[in-house]
């Protein structure tokens, strides 16, 4: 079953404090998609894995048992227990038998095997981050409609609202109906008295939701006008316009208004980043690069971790504590243990991050990000 945004969350929150008895976990992350041929492509890639991760770890016979045994556990997964909905699964083992943890999600996710002190949880941290729902407000003079899409892309509400302008009924003679003439004439005062009824709704929609974003698809002086009578919590919602076409179907619109949700997410993070670049320095709010990010999370100070999506520098940790860096070391600088090679340091600060309650947000093609190393943070005052 597909797990929920909150349900998949909240596992990814247990999973980043989790331990290994014997000190490691086995993450799987896979494709379940028949656009990869899974059925095929998946038991070939983890026993290619299988074998990769023997040799580069120089397993003893002992671990590599417990590996070989957890892989068996996997496949019976793959063959006996997956529902056709999920598109992208991630096993979580802990090397005790059995299927610690597992997370279900409606899209791919990439092949990978991971088997470190730590679930390897940034692969579906960074997917749940790019979730979000949105509502789409289309608006004309008198017939609206509302759509809340889920997190999932699906539409969960929507709601037609019907404006007192009633329009001809008269249009093959082309007479005008005395509907119309009254209509004309009360014009002005009824399309304002339907745009603020629309936008009570919608305000009503986003009280106490997790909607952060709302698109209008009007004509754009209509959009104008409704902005207009928008209270003031709600107007800062709306993110951007995109214009009305009767001809677009309801997914059509819908995919147009993502777009705009995530060009608008995309500013944003743009403009945290500059934040936090005004805020680097000693005390300043602003972390930049690996280190400072790695040195605020030891003060617990983070508040936004922001991460390129495709920066994933190899590093060590200390499997005995919360350090990670990108240069080895004999001795952990924090407890003195002995630090591990991890395929993604970053994705221990990820990790971290979770630990800690911290937002994660995750951002592509954001130069001010790439200039700052791949990874910046909005700390708290302390
Ligand atoms: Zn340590």
């Amino acid at each position: 079953m597909i797990d929920s945004l909150a349900g998949a969350t909240e596992k990814i929150r247990h999973l980043a404090g989790a331990k290994a008895p014997r000190g490691a976990f086995l993450t799987v992350t896979l494709s379940t998609s028949p656009l990869d041929d899974w059925r095929q492509s998946a038991p070939t890639f983890l026993n290619s894995e299988y074998t990769r991760i023997g040799r580069e770890l120089d397993l003893p016979k002992d671990q590599r048992h417990v590996l070989q045994s957890e892989l068996e556990e996997i496949g019976a997964v793959l063959q006996y227990d997956l529902t056709e909905s999920t598109q992208g699964l991630a096993l979580f083992l802990d090397g005790e038998g059995g299927i610690y943890q597992r997370i279900d999600l409606p899209f791919r996710l990439i092949n990978r095997m991971v088997l470190e002190p730590s679930p390897y949880v940034r692969p579906v941290a960074h997917a749940l981050s790019l979730l979000e729902p949105f509502i789409v407000a289309r608006v004309s003079r008198d017939d609206s409609s509302l759509y809340l899409v889920d997190e999932w892309g699906g539409i969960a509400r929507s709601d037609d609202l019907r404006g007192p302008w009633l329009r001809t009924s008269d249009r093959e003679t082309g007479e005008l109906s005395i509907k119309e003439y009254f209509a004309a004439a009360r014009h002005d005062t009824l399309v304002d008295q339907h745009y603020k009824e629309v936008a009570t709704t919608l305000a009503k929609w986003l009280e106490g939701s997790a909607v952060r974003r709302v698109v209008v698809c009007a004509q754009h002086d209509i959009a104008s006008n409704f902005r207009r009578t928008l209270p003031s919590a709600v107007a800062p919602k709306v993110v951007a316009e995109i214009p009305f076409d009767a001809a677009d179907s309801v997914n059509q619109m819908v995919g147009a208004a993502r777009t705009s949700v995530n060009e608008a997410r995309r500013r944003e993070l743009t403009q945290l980043m500059a934040h936090i670049n005004e805020g680097l320095g000693s005390n300043g709010r602003g972390a930049a690069g690996f280190d400072q990010v790695m040195a605020g999370l030891e003060r617990g100070q983070l508040q936004t971790l922001l991460v390129d999506r495709n920066y994933r520098p190899p590093g060590w940790r200390c499997p005995a504590c919360d350090w990670a860096g990108l240069e080895p070391v004999e001795e952990c600088p924090f407890c003195g243990g002995k630090p591990v090679p991890i395929a993604d340091a970053v994705g221990e600060l990820v990790r971290l991050a979770i630990l800690q309650s911290t937002v994660v947000e995750v951002a592509e093609g954001i130069p001010a990000l790439e200039a700052a190393g791949g990874v910046a943070a909005q700390l708290r005052f302390v």
